[in-house]
């Protein structure tokens, strides 16, 4: 990382301390940043429609650490409200085909969106387009391509088993709605096969501005509830998404070139070189635990469609299980049935949109990486 060109703007600005916070002060400080940054977007200006693009993985609340803060939300909500914008708030989780309202209110969004007169977009539902990016196509939702003046990524910092980290460029994997993302999984299965996808969508998204909550970050085994929540208390804010990958990357222990997404993105001349990004603020995440590369990267590609089927990570009913025969019926390609009282997951048919996971009223499906993808573990 080197010495900013002009002293009085920096490729990412990084703030500590901030765990807590409501979302005015969040917003006073966001402010300064985003000003420190290189400004808002230029076409933030009175009656400009915004677009928040959250990451809302899961129907969890903040506490977990897995989605974007409500309070980090609201506070960007009213910064550009104060600009004269109308602001929207969306995103596409993985298992919200039956639904996105349940997203909406366990993350907190329907009630910051309530108290702010933001107003919530369902990616699901407003219809998609297919974009081309450099030969490859892709299903993108509508409201990312069309209809919004601005689009910010409020991404969250977090680890991921699969990935290793998920922040900027990542989050962008959520503008392809319903069960596009599991069938990208299917198509890539070595992350560095996915990580060229990721960066496909990164491109097609053309954020203007990326702001990462790590008020509560992630490490261990995320990006989900297997992971650890960490209160932080950190937030960014960079023009460039590639960059801010970069130096959060470096600042949890991870040289940036490590990450595919990072590694995909600069080769195709993205961002900068990590040591060219200028940062100011805090380096550190302190003992950050970040998963080991998985093997799968290793495997030739001709061999990597087949290494992952054969070791797919399928959901399965634990001892909660009470056989009530919701998730079966929630299944979107009917890969569950229930026997003797329990639910079984058909391998052979899920395509993993984690939908049982994340409906079921007892809480008993679980997701169990297997031992070798976790690099070891
Ligand atoms: S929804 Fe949950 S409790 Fe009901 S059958 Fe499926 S796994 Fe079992
Ligand atoms: S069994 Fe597989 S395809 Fe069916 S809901 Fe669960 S994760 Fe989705």
């Amino acid at each position: 990382m080197s010495a900013p060109a002009d002293p009085r703007l920096f490729d990412v600005v990084v703030r500590e301390g901030l765990y807590g916070l409501n979302r005015e002060k969040l917003a006073g400080v966001l402010e300064e940043m985003v000003l420190l940054a290189g400004g808002w977007p230029e076409t933030a200006v009175p009656g400009a429609r915004a677009l928040l693009k959250v990451n809302m993985l899961a129907a969890k609340g903040p506490e977990r650490g897995i989605t974007t803060h409500p309070e980090v939300v609201a506070a960007v909500g009213l910064l550009l409200q104060k600009r004269g914008c109308r602001v929207f708030v969306g995103d596409s989780p993985g298992g919200a085909v039956r639904g996105v309202e349940r997203y909406w209110r366990n993350c907190g969004y329907l009630d910051v969106c309530r108290e702010t007169g933001m107003e919530l977009v369902n990616f699901e539902s407003s219809g998609s387009r297919e974009v081309t990016v450099r030969g490859r196509s892709y299903h993108v939702a509508l409201p990312v391509l069309e209809g919004f003046d601005l689009r910010i990524n409020l991404c969250k910092f977090k680890t991921h088993s699969y990935c290793r980290i998920t922040c900027a460029v990542k989050n962008s994997f959520g503008i392809v709605p319903g069960l596009g993302k599991a069938m990208l999984h299917t198509r890539s299965p070595r992350p560095r096969d996915l990580a060229v996808n990721l960066v496909d969508l990164y491109e097609a998204a053309r954020f203007d501005l990326h702001i990462c909550d790590a008020l509560i970050a992630m490490d261990g085994r995320g990006p989900s509830t297997d992971g650890r929540p960490r209160p932080d208390g950190v937030l960014a804010a960079a023009r460039d998404g590639v960059c801010m990958d970069a130096a959060l990357c470096a600042m949890a222990g991870l040289p940036p070139r490590e990450l595919d997404t990072t590694r995909v993105a600069l080769d195709r001349g993205l961002g900068k070189p990590p040591e060219e990004i200028t940062v100011d603020g805090p380096r550190v995440f302190r003992d950050f635990d970040i998963p080991r590369e998985s093997w799968l990267n290793w495997v030739p590609p001709f061999l990597g469609a087949v290494a992952g089927k054969l070791l797919k990570a399928v959901p399965r009913s634990n001892s909660r299980c009470t056989g009530c025969g919701f998730c079966a019926r929630s299944c979107p390609v009917k890969a569950i049935e229930v026997r003797n009282g329990r639910a079984v997951m058909k391998k052979g048919k899920c395509i993993m949109c984690l939908c049982c996971h994340e409906l079921c009223p007892e809480n008993a499906v679980e997701v169990r990486i297997p031992l070798l993808r976790r690099g070891g573990r």
